[in-house]
């Protein structure tokens, strides 16, 4: 019944983009009813906690902090590492803008390294370039859910004492030698948007960390907290321990907001009813991940006669969770743009992702330009293609997509 409503919805495409990445079913359904009619709580209570454990084993990593979405992931991430004005961070330009964004608060430099053309990964060699005596972070993607050269990068990470944030909003249910994005870098930040590889009611995101001290600090920010320490909030009065700040008034007894702010905290708290459902959609991860991997093998298998085409790359020992399928053409032989027309003629939704995002208004203001990531540059202006690829398509569509993705770049190639 929900299938007929959502293609009602999308009449123009016969294969669309994307719908609810993770597919809902009774199961989800049935996790949240029962929690509405229990009486429990419907903020922050035991289910989230279930969830978070749950989330930190899957990972592999001591602490998992749930919060609203993959941006607040993303901004309590870069607060963690209490950038000073003048410090340098080097990112990615081949990512979602929620990935940076929060940057763009701190009076920070920030380096965009270019990406490796045949994984629109960021490059470690490129990376190396960019170091100065001032970086502090390095923050990245895993593209479309392959995961970053993470050995590289931490070597790197180690031998200038940076702080490596992953983004790994794609990459739930991805896996490099037996571990998994979010516990690779000193922080991972996930999202469970509706279209992402499960979701929370369709909103979400979760912060994993090694570190007990930076749990601590994300526990109380998004609990609406300063992340200052308190120890002595309450230190005015018989009992409590601490130094006695009552002394900074002398002759007055009342001391209960004596405690001062280094910042403010928020209120990022993932409500009962998200994490039931993340619950139930974590534990039906590996099969939606199977389905997005079997769709792109189908889609590959299609394209491996095209000389033209660059296939996607999956290297020995990687499982890729398949959040994005892309391929890449020879811009000598084939028109993509043209690609692009001939299948949305054919019923095919496609989104390029992303814009090279140091050519984004706020970041040219900021002194970048044409030409400081060439590779990411060919990559949306001439090279890069996205098909749908989800647990969401039927056999049906899949072939349908498949054929017309053929016929396509029969149109688009010039020779
Ligand atoms: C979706 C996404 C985000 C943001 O997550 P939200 O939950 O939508 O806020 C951040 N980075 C990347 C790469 C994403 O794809």
């Amino acid at each position: 019944m929900m299938e007929t409503k959502l293609a009602a919805a999308r009449p123009r495409y016969t294969v669309p983009y994307a719908r609810v990445g993770s597919v809902l079913d009774e199961s989800d359904v049935e996790a949240v009813r029962e929690l509405l009619l229990s009486g429990a709580t419907l903020s922050a209570g035991p289910v989230r906690e279930r969830f978070e454990e749950e989330f930190a084993a899957l990972i592999g990593v001591r602490h998992a902090l749930s919060v609203t979405s993959g941006t607040v992931a993303l901004e309590l991430a870069i607060r963690l590492l209490d950038l000073e004005p003048g410090d340098e961070v080097i990112t990615t330009p081949q990512t979602y803008q929620a990935t940076i964004q929060p940057l763009l608060d701190h009076d920070v430099r920030v380096r965009f390294a270019d990406v490796d053309p045949a994984t629109a990964n960021i490059d470690p060699r490129r990376v190396a370039e960019l170091i100065t005596p001032r970086t502090r972070a390095i923050v990245l993607v895993h593209y479309g859910g392959l995961p970053a050269d993470m050995d590289a990068l931490m070597r790197l990470a180690r031998a200038h004492d940076l702080i490596v944030v992953e983004d790994a909003a794609h990459a739930l249910g991805s896996v490099v030698n037996g571990r998994r994005p979010g516990a690779l870098g000193h922080i991972g930040c996930f999202s469970f948007h509706t279209s992402k590889n499960i979701t929370t009611l369709g909103e979400g995101g979760m912060i994993t960390t090694d570190r007990d001290d930076w749990a601590e600090r994300l526990r109380r920010v998004r609990g609406n907290e300063s992340d200052m320490v308190l120890t002595d909030r309450h230190g005015g009065f018989a009992g409590a321990s601490g130094p006695p700040t009552g002394a900074l008034y002398p002759g007055v007894a009342y001391t209960h907001d004596c405690h001062s702010f280094r910042r403010s905290g928020t209120n990022a708290a993932m409500s009962e009813a998200a994490a039931a459902m993340g619950l139930v959609q974590l534990g039906k991860l590996p099969g939606l991940v199977a389905r997005r991997q079997a769709v792109a093998a189908r889609l590959t298998a299609e394209l491996a006669e095209f000389e033209a085409v660059r296939l996607p790359v999956v290297p020995a020992g990687v499982e890729h969770a398949q959040h994005l399928y892309t391929f890449s053409v020879d811009s000598e032989r084939v028109d993509r743009d043209e690609l692009v027309r001939c299948l949305h003629a054919e019923g095919v939704e496609t989104y390029l992702r992303y814009f090279p995002l140091h050519l984004l208004p706020e970041w040219r203001a900021r002194g970048h330009g044409l030409g400081d990531c060439p590779a990411a540059e060919r990559a949306w202006f001439q090279e890069h293609m996205n098909l749908p690829c989800g647990p969401w398509l039927t056999d049906d569509q899949v072939e349908l997509l498949a054929t017309a993705v053929n016929r396509a770049l029969v149109k688009a190639t010039r020779d």
